[in-house]
């Protein structure tokens, strides 16, 4: 067996105790692993590092490109963001890939439906760039980004993985009849991307529905591809559906870097005390062990942890209660002395090598044939009704080559009117278009037209409004004709 190096982050709270039980099993089952052992998370926060991210383990991780890892905190008062969402965004590990399966002995009211999917969720995009900004003192905005080269590399990573596991279909769940453009985004990228793989049932769900459908009839589902924020929500979901976090493992797949690591966080109440649940840091070994093309590493532990649940001798607290729960480490040495066994009636799935898609590295700048600026949505903070805003801004545009299309509040159109009785804010969209004869809009004349509306508003925000390849290239408001 080849030597792997592997980046060890023991992480906060309960970290140290479940990824030293993972650590202990992979020796235990004789995998060859060199372990570089860093800091991330509350103690490299509390030395003052904004990020909670030290160079010695960035560096670790471009020399290893395999993370082991447990839940990092972000204590108050220290840095804003995340040491996991940096790490996660650092190495560009652009799908978080979330399997849950049913356990033996690990009782749930979907107790043997069979329940075995992966939620694939979109890692580094979406609302997740959190780029937020107030746009009047009462009203916030957050940018949703979906690239397609983003969607195209997690929708294919999905469809490959659902080939290295043996499973017969993939859904993609998004919110499209809403976000046309954004998620619409995904589920255009997943239907042509689907044709490539026609040895795969693929299928299109709402999310809202995939939620519904996911508590119904959770065992429908294989493999569920989604954006971030969807993914977010589905994953823990799902979680839930096989006994909770205590269970759920997950893998952070980039082109160069992967990072395994249990879906919960430190659950402080348990820190220290020897009673955590390992079970997700060892699901999260075993997906390592089969990205290192270890399968029969991976077989043995998986088939060890089965018998031990299996026999319910020995059960941590969250699956029999705290008061007579196995301590951590009893429930790691029971594993350790199943090594070799095969469970009675669970089984463990058989795995091909996970192929990564290789996509283009460089920038990909995304060129329509034709493109053409049809108009501007300016965005403007005032206390006025759309009744004395409207016919002002008309009377401010006249003579530029645009011409007050509409006005809409959170997305309603409320000028000219149409009869809607929205509950208005100080936040309004007003879209101008070219008028007619205008073939197009130059920088002057936005600009211009910009100047006309700050003379009588406050603008906070502005839009060019593009038609790419004769399509539009923005989305109407709710009521726009
Ligand atoms: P959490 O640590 O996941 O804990 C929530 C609850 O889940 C616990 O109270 C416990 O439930 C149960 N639980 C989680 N892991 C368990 C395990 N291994 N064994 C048994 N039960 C387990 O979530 P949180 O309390 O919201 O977050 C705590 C800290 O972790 C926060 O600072 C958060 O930012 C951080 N966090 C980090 C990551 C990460 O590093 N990837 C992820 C999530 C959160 P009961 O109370 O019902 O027993």
């Amino acid at each position: 067996m080849a030597k792997h190096r592997v980046t060890l982050i023991p992480g906060d709270g309960i970290g140290p105790e479940v990824v030293g039980a993972a650590r202990r099993i992979l020796e235990a089952a004789g995998v060859s692993i060199e372990w570089e052992e860093c800091q991330a998370g509350a103690s490299v926060f509390r030395k003052g590092i904004e990020s909670g991210v030290p160079a010695e383990t960035i560096e670790s991780i471009r020399r290893t490109r395999v993370v082991l890892k447990g839940p990092l905190e972000t204590p108050v008062g220290y840095g804003e963001k995340s040491a996991n969402v940096t790490l996660r965004k650092l190495f560009e590990t652009y799908a978080n890939v979330r399997p849950v399966r049913e356990y033996p002995n690990v009782k749930t009211p979907y107790s043997g439906r069979g329940i075995d999917l992966v939620v694939v969720r979109e890692n580094v995009e979406d609302l997740y760039a959190a780029i937020e900004y107030m746009q009047t003192p009462g009203v916030a905005q957050a940018l949703k980004l979906v690239s397609r080269k983003g969607c195209e590399k997690v929708v294919r990573l999905a469809f490959e993985l659902a080939r290295a596991e043996g499973r017969r279909s993939v859904h993609c769940a998004t919110k499209a009849n809403i976000l046309k453009l954004t998620e619409g985004m995904m589920k255009r990228v997943f239907e042509d991307i689907a044709q490539e793989y026609p040895d795969i049932e693929a299928h299109h769900i709402i999310v809202d529905n995939c939620a519904h459908q996911l508590v119904k009839r959770p065992e429908q589902f294989e493999v569920i591809v989604t954006t971030n924020m969807n993914g977010d929500i589905l994953s823990d979901l799902t979680s839930a559906l096989i006994g909770g976090l205590g269970f759920a493992p997950s893998a952070n797949i980039g082109d160069e870097v992967a990072i395994f690591e249990a879906v919960h966080g430190s659950a402080p109440k348990y820190a220290g005390k020897n009673v955590a649940n390992p079970t997700a840091v060892i699901g999260s070994a075993i997906l390592m062990l089969r990205y290192l093309g270890e399968f029969e590493a991976a077989e043995l532990i998986e088939n060890a942890l089965l018998v031990t649940l299996e026999e319910g001798r020995v059960l941590t607290g969250d699956v029999v209660g705290y008061d007579r729960g196995a301590s951590t480490t009893a429930y790691t040495e029971a594993i350790i002395a199943n090594l070799g066994r095969k469970p009675q009636t669970a089984s463990v799935r058989q795995y091909k090598p996970l192929r990564i898609p290789r996509l283009r590295r460089d920038l990909v700048w995304v060129q329509p044939n034709s493109r053409r600026v049809i108009g501007v949505d300016i965005f403007v903070e005032t206390a006025q009704l759309p009744e004395q805003l409207g016919p002002e801004l008309e009377r401010l545009s006249q003579g530029t080559p645009f011409r007050l299309k509409m006005i809409s509040n959170r997305g309603t159109k409320v000028y000219p009117p149409t009869g809607a009785m929205p509950d208005f804010v100080d936040h309004y969209r007003c879209r101008f278009l070219l008028r007619e004869g205008v073939s197009e809009a130059d920088e002057a004349a936005i600009i211009e037209l910009l100047r006309r509306v700050g003379e009588g508003y406050r603008w906070m925000h502005v839009e060019k409004l593009s038609e790419l390849d004769g399509a539009l290239g923005f989305t109407k408001a709710q009521g726009e004709d």
